[in-house]
């Protein structure tokens, strides 16, 4: 169980992306692209066999600025995997911020923002 645990953990970008539910899909007013993810930062979690809890905050560009998504998710094990079941948002802890056009970009692509993901915003 702790390997698997581990092992989602470790992959819980790809699976944000690939199977989180719509309701909970952060909104990017104002430009409708899908959001950057930059990082991700693991709260807290309550491993079970069937069942599991992960506290999260999911750091993401969007619109030229910085922001995050804080939820408690809840899985299910079901079929031989996990199956992410629903979250719950919870009150943001991080203030949003807009990097300088000629700061490094966020995303860690050595580029200055305004010559990366900065374009157009
Ligand atoms: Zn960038």
């Amino acid at each position: 169980m702790r390997s698997r645990y581990t092992a989602f953990t470790l992959q819980r970008m790809d699976y944000v992306d690939a199977t989180w539910h719509a309701d909970f899909r952060p909104a990017d007013p104002g430009k409708g692209d899908s959001p950057r993810w930059l990082e991700l930062a693991v709260i807290d979690s309550k491993p079970g066999t069937r069942s599991a809890q992960v506290e999260f905050e999911a750091r993401y560009l969007a619109g030229g600025r910085v922001n995050a998504v804080h939820e408690r998710s809840s899985f299910c094990f079901e079929q031989d995997r996990w199956w992410y079941t629903q979250g719950e948002q919870l009150p943001p802890t991080f203030v949003p911020w807009k990097p300088a056009r000629n700061e490094a970009c966020p995303c860690g692509s050595g580029a200055k923002f305004k010559r990366c993901c900065g374009r157009g915003s």
